[in-house]
């Protein structure tokens, strides 16, 4: 390997030093570089392109199901914050305040947006006056800020993060409660068949849900150092947000009567989670279904071969991009094969063709899987069905390796010394009865930085809250005192 090839590569392993690693993976493969101020970061133009590649999937399906978009100002007046209290003092410690504009000092401080609904239910309660205007349903995607003191980590932790927060508002709890469960379906749906990852569906305990909702639902992805990850959150906001901003309508009886909230968002954290979960040592490992470019076609050639080479490579990419695939011909002449193969593998692209005399000579093409470097030789002829094939075993590849990780990380435990153990050892999910007391998880998180991510639900859908599901054994694995819930346990990002 030459010198320029070595500080091209990743140097930090997966498994020995997953955060190093994450953070080189990140900026080598030109996803996001590090911003002058801590806690931010700046996009590249192949980390947007995953970016827009999820909102694309994720927005189609909004609208496919009613929801409109729509754009609010970044900045909420302090007053307007204040009106719905449990915000106020959940996002009070991470708010970024604007007192001054220009040289004037304002006269009634702004907040830089933690979250919206502050901002758009008093509009939703405008435009809501029958129940005809209902159920009403917006999207924006925006950033917002939550000043945290932590590290920075590109996509997982920054002050200021991308995403998309719905804010919906219906005649009846039953109404509100299908929004959150189609939210949360297609949140699972974009992870599964986009990101390739699978999730677990359910509740978050009570006393870590979202400031002012009834109930968080979420989804959660588990990372290959055992560690979950919040993939995104839907909220049942009850009538708290309804009241505090009066979103009340004329039912059919001309009754005035208080609507029902929900609100629903994926942030680019999303985009870390892909970036853990399939990426490896040689660098970035993408699905097919969110590369930006899924299939590059590398010639190699000697100077009597060049332009025959050159003339079949180009056929096959004309061929393959007018079939719809997202291509790219390396014809660069100033690098040679190997040097390009290992840009290609570091980059994630999913799919390379190779292509020499040989293959021109006996029409064929060379094709090599970027995720464990299996390569077959397939014929010219039906090259689009054959590259259709092979795209769709590399995401199956990549999908099974990431559900087996699953599969295999969760576990039962049925007492405390249990519960740290097996998290300590193996870390992934430990699943056990709990009484519903915060004290138990604090007792855990105290000892192993570990917390119920998740309550697994007997029925998710329908238009009701459903029940969570009952344990087998009666007992909390904390305290031993009765127990009626499950709780999953997890370290987590
Ligand atoms: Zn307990």
């Amino acid at each position: 390997m030459s010198d320029e090839s070595q500080e091209l590569g990743i140097t930090e392993s997966k498994s020995h030093k997953p955060g190093e690693w994450y953070a080189e993976v990140v900026q080598k493969a030109g996803l996001a570089d590090y911003a002058p101020m801590g806690g931010f970061i700046v996009t590249k133009p192949r980390g947007y392109a995953l970016w827009e590649s999820l909102q694309d999937a994720l927005d189609g399906q909004f609208k496919e199901t009613g929801v409109d978009n729509v754009y609010f100002p970044m900045f909420i007046p302090e007053s307007y914050l204040e009106r719905e209290k449990d915000i106020v003092e959940g996002f009070d410690p991470e708010v970024a305040w604007v007192t001054q504009g220009g040289h004037e000092e304002l006269e009634e401080r702004l907040a830089v947006r933690p979250t919206s609904e502050s901002i758009i239910a008093p509009f939703m309660a405008d435009w809501t006056r029958s129940h005809r205007d209902l159920p009403l349903r917006l999207n924006q995607w925006c950033s917002v800020v939550r000043w945290e003191a932590t590290e920075t980590k590109p996509f997982f932790r920054t002050k200021e993060f991308m995403w998309q927060e719905g804010h919906t508002a219906h005649a009846s709890d039953e109404g509100a409660w299908e929004e959150v469960w189609t939210r949360l379906g297609q949140y699972e749906h974009v992870f599964e068949e986009h990101l390739a990852i699978p999730v677990l569906r359910g509740k978050k305990p009570d006393h870590d849900k979202f400031p002012g909702a009834d109930t968080t639902t979420t989804v959660e992805a588990l990372m290959p150092d055992g560690k979950s990850v919040q993939g995104a959150t839907s909220h049942h906001l009850g009538q708290s947000f309804a009241e505090a901003f009066d979103i009340t309508f004329a039912d059919e009886d001309e009754e005035e009567q208080t609507a029902y909230t929900t609100s629903w968002g994926l942030s680019w954290r999303a985009l870390g989670a892909l970036i853990m979960t399939h990426s490896d040592d040689q660098g970035l490992v993408l699905p097919p279904t969110i590369a930006p470019t899924q299939v590059v076609i590398v010639p190699i050639w000697q100077a009597d071969t060049q332009e025959k080479v050159l003339d079949y490579s180009e056929e096959i990419a004309d061929e393959l991009e007018a079939a719809g695939f997202r291509v790219e011909l390396d014809d660069r002449d100033e690098r040679n094969p190997g040097f390009k193969f290992n840009e290609h593998e570091l980059n994630g692209i999913p799919l390379r063709l190779e292509i020499g005399p040989n293959e021109v000579d006996d029409e064929e093409v060379t094709l090599v899987h970027r995720p464990d470097n299996e390569d077959s030789v397939a014929d010219r002829e039906g090259i689009v069905d054959t590259v259709d094939e092979h795209l769709e075993t590399i995401f199956d590849k990549l999908y099974e390796a990431a559900e087996e990780n699953l599969e295999e990380n969760v576990r039962e435990a049925h007492s405390p010394e249990n519960i740290l153990g097996t998290i300590g050892k193996h870390g992934g999910y430990v699943k056990t009865p709990w009484c519903g007391d915060q004290a138990c998880e604090e007792a855990i998180k105290e000892k192993i930085a570990a917390e119920i991510v998740m309550q697994p639900l007997e029925e998710q859908g329908g238009s009701t809250a459903g029940e969570v599901v009952e344990p087998d054994h009666d007992e909390c694995g904390v305290c031993g005192e009765p127990a009626d819930e499950l709780a999953y346990f997890a370290k987590s990002y």
